[in-house]
């Protein structure tokens, strides 16, 4: 028998929770499925590669978890974890699942996040991928086994970065391999990953910025003929969206499923949300940037007025600091630090595009606020000052 839903929510990760979460405050009282293929209910992944690593304690429930796990009940949302949808078909309002099920939905929300890439190398199945929290304690189990190790990172973005500062406190010895010449890709300019690489220095990460992993085996990690030795070794070289269901039923994708800032996409019952969606053409891949879109797309389905999409605010940590990314700065950016080491400042043709915060040197919704408005250098300082 199909089961018939107002609603089928595909994935289960923060966009997938914000939304059914959205839909329920805002008092949508039809039925709601989400569908995710991870055993775990929504989770927030911030925590793998930070306080999951970090500490001795296990990870607290309202840490890990997007909802509790009584909400869905409490709220009455069908929640099926560890099913896949494997099927979809946008005329008829089907979907099949891997266990066997049909759906036979009113709307849909596609919020199927992202993969990581895997090396692109020899040997590549001995590094580990950092996406999931079977991934984090695999990762932790293998730090606890090899106690003062040396350890290879693959990749000098957020989560290698992340992950070498995790080793370096915990007593391992990494070294980050970047294939290119500045950290995070260079994305956030030289001022920023010159600070980032002393840091790192100064809490026991090596750094060796312009090389390729060539090949991975099972205790090093190989630069051209140079064997780095390794008692394990980590990639994060990116993600790619998980947009395939959306590609093999006919809607709309290009490096993810192409939606407005609504998230609807070409098929006029279907939503995305999330790492999986590229919105009016920016594909954003960050913690708040997949919950905010999760609530647009749910007012979106309601019929309800949908805000703009905010201005981006990542986080992350590095070596123990944190670090608050607002807007989308660029590698040929004029970038400033308005307070050294504290607060850095991008600007583009004259206008305030980005800004960060170090040890929250900013609070996020002021720093967003500023460069939403693109404010000039003095209500930047003055913002400080309040
Ligand atoms: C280790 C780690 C640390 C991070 N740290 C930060 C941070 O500090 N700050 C920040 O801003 N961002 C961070 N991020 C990024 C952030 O976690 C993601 O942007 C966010 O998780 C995206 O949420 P999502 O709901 O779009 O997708 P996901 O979290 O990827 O969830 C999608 C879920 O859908 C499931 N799924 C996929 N296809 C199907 C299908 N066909 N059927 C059923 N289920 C399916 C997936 O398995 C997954 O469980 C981090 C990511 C990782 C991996």
């Amino acid at each position: 028998m199909d089961d018939r839903v107002e609603l089928l929510i595909v994935g289960g990760g923060v966009a997938a929770a914000r939304a059914a979460r959205t839909l329920r405050r805002r008092g949508f009282d039809g039925s709601i499925l989400l569908v995710g293929d991870d055993p775990l209910p929504p989770y927030n992944r911030p925590p793998l590669s930070k306080e999951l690593l970090l500490h001795d304690e296990p990870l607290p429930d309202d840490l890990l978890l997007a909802e509790p796990v009584a909400w869905y009940d409490r709220r009455a949302i069908d929640l099926r974890t560890d099913v896949a949808v494997i099927s979809l078909d946008p005329g008829e309002r089907l979907a099949g699942l891997s266990d066997g099920g049909i759906v036979r939905y009113e709307r849909c929300l596609l919020a199927t996040g992202a993969a990581p890439h895997r090396l692109p190398v020899p040997g590549a199945d001995h590094a580990m991928l950092l996406r999931t929290a079977v991934d984090a304690r695999r990762l932790r189990v293998a730090m606890d086994a090899n106690p003062g190790a040396e350890v290879v990172v693959v990749g000098g973005g957020f989560i290698g970065l992340e992950v070498a500062s995790a080793l370096a406190v915990r007593g391992l010895h990494p070294t980050v391999v970047e294939l290119g010449d500045v950290l995070w890709g260079g994305q956030l300019g030289s001022g920023l990953a010159d600070w980032a690489r002393d840091r790192l220095a100064a809490a026991g990460v090596s750094l060796r910025l312009g090389s390729a992993v060539t090949a991975v085996d099972a205790d090093a990690a190989w630069v051209g003929d140079e064997r780095l030795p390794a008692a394990f070794v980590v990639a994060g070289v990116g993600v790619a969206p998980r947009d395939e269901l959306a590609r093999a039923a006919g809607l709309a994708v290009d490096d993810g499923v192409v939606v407005d800032g609504a998230g609807r996409t070409s098929e006029p019952a279907i939503w995305a949300a999330g790492d999986v969606a590229r919105i009016d053409g920016l594909r954003v891949e960050h913690w708040h940037a997949a919950r905010e879109a999760g609530e647009r797309a749910a007012l979106s389905i309601l019929g309800e007025a949908v805000p703009p999409v905010a201005v981006p605010w990542v986080f992350s940590e590095l070596a123990g600091v944190t670090v608050d990314v607002f807007g989308i700065p660029a590698a040929d950016d004029e970038a400033r630090w308005l307070v050294p080491e504290r607060l850095l400042a991008y600007r583009r043709r004259g206008r305030l595009v980005g800004l960060v915060g170090l040890g929250g040197a900013i609070a996020p919704e002021t720093g967003r606020e500023l460069v939403a408005r693109g404010a000039s250098e003095a209500d930047v300082r003055g913002a400080l000052a309040g």
